[in-house]
Order: C-alpha cells, then structure tokens, then sequence
C-alpha cells in the first residue's frame, strides 16, 4: 500500500485528538491556537460527510481569526499546509455548506485535487463508522488513510468508483448526448460506470452501446479526473463511430447528435474532463 503511505492519519480514535506540535491530546481545538502552534496551517472543516463553507462560500478554508472551540473527531492531513479536520458536531453558529461544484469551476487542476480529496475522505469517514463484516465500530489508523475494525481486523479505504467517459468521433463530427439531469439545452459526452470485472475498453464499448446503439472502435486512453460526487474517478477515452443506429436508450439519454464545430450546443464547464476531450478533438481538425 505505498501509495497510500503519504497520507498522514493524525486521529486514532474518535474523542482523542493528538494536534501535531501542540503536545497533548484533546478533543476541543481552539482553532486561533491550532494556526498559531501548527504554523502556517490551514483546514477544511467538514461535517457529517460535507464540507462546511466560510463566509465566502468560495474559499472553504476556515480563516485564522475564528476563536470558535470545536469538536474533532479525525483529522487528515492534505498536504504541508492543509489539513482536514473532521468534527463530531457541528459548531453553535449557523453553518453554510460548500458548493463543491461551484468551486470547482473556479480553482485550477492543484487545487482541485485538494478539494477532491478533502471531500472524498469526509464522505468516506461518514459512512465507514461501522465493519461491514462483522458490525463493530472502526477506528482509524494510525499510518495511513485507511479504518479498521477492533475485532475482526477488516481494513477499508477510502472507495473510488472508476466510470468511463468517452467522445466518440466520426471524422470531423462528434458525439454528444443530453442527460436529462443536465441543464436544458447542455450536451456532453457520454459515460457510465465500470462493472466489476470490466476492463475500461470494455465498459466504454457497452456503454456506448447501451446508451445511442452503436458501434465503436480505436478506445484510446487520453486522462482522468477526479470527479467527487461523491467518489468517482473519471476514465477519458477518444474512440471512432464503427457502426449503427444513434438511438438514445431514452432513459440515461434522452437526445443525441452528431456536432462540428459550427453547430456545437451549450457545452460543459471548462473544468470538466467531457470539456477537455471536446477541446482537445476541437483543436485537432
Ligand atoms: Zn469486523
């Protein structure tokens, strides 16, 4: 698990809080003190799986000038000067919860992955409190990011669900498809989760299939993202039109067409890897 071991878990268990250079044990922070000691730090408060917002609502983390004592039940440290700390209560003042997707589309890829993390592991730690095996309670490790249970010794990690996202192109024209969650008018391009035992090919060929009726071929990796809502870690594919009927299954799809570049429709955020595989197709011809 060496990928894991840069994740620096700094709560054994719930109510005993060890401050990193504050010396002892507590389960009340002060957090003007905690900045003061710490040096430098800042944290994301989170709650009951979500992150609490500041004032701003832009910026989630908590400023220095708080003198609010709050309840912590784990912290993760993020990186040298973000931590995460997880509260067993929420605090007396009115809390706002963050808008993840409105930061998202305003923070550059760094920082992204930051807050990818930061949510991904407070839904993990809200809904991982008890063994799935045997119904004891977990406790955080000590060394990496990870729970275990006290009586049966099951380990369990944050969970990342992979999905498939793929445009599908047919020389100079593309794919795109409207989900009837997105916004009236919004298209983008197609994707869906890997099923157990599926390679990534496998899954973008089926859910193609499944979800316009056709045929594709030449699958090519081009990257990923993290995609927090709540867990998922997109797989970006290019792939080529090799047959078939458009036929959107009605249900995940509801409309689907081919585009060029002068009839394009209302197209996904900038931030979004469905954009970034649009771009890049774009930018090609
Ligand atoms: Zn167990």
């Amino acid at each position: 698990m060496a990928g894991r071991a840069a994740w620096s878990v700094l709560d054994r268990a719930a109510q005993s809080y060890q401050l990193p250079g504050f010396g002892k044990s507590c389960d009340m922070v002060l957090l003007r003190e905690y900045q003061n000691r710490a040096q430098k730090v800042q944290y994301i408060l989170a709650y009951g799986g979500r992150i609490i917002a500041n004032q701003t609502e832009i910026d989630p983390f908590y400023p220095s000038s708080c003198r609010q004592k709050l309840r912590v039940e784990a912290a993760y440290r993020l990186n040298e000067a973000l931590e995460l700390l997880i509260l067993s209560e929420l605090p007396d003042r009115a809390v706002q919860w963050l808008d993840l997707r409105g930061l998202l589309a305003q923070v550059d890829e760094a920082l992204f992955v930051l807050y990818a993390r930061a949510a991904q592991i407070s839904v993990w730690y809200d809904r991982h409190r008890f063994c799935g095996r045997c119904g004891a309670q977990l406790e955080s490790d000590a060394t990496e990011l990870a729970k275990n249970c006290s009586q049966c010794g099951l380990s369990v990690y944050p969970r990342i669900s992979p999905c498939i996202i793929v445009l599908v192109t047919d020389g100079e024209r593309c794919l795109l498809a409207h989900n009837p969650r997105f916004p009236k008018g919004r298209f983008s391009t197609l994707a869906g989760f890997i099923e157990a035992g599926e390679t990534a090919e496998m899954a973008v060929a089926r859910e193609v299939e499944e979800e316009v009726g056709i045929r594709v071929r030449n699958i090519r990796y081009a990257k990923s993202q993290s995609w927090p809502f709540p867990h998922s870690l997109m797989l970006g594919f290019f792939a080529e039109y090799a047959g078939g009927e458009l036929v959107p299954d009605g249900d995940e799809i509801t409309e689907a067409g081919w585009f060029t570049r002068d009839n394009l429709p209302d197209l996904p955020p900038p931030f979004a890897i469905s954009r970034y595989l649009i771009d890049r197709f774009l930018e090609s011809l």
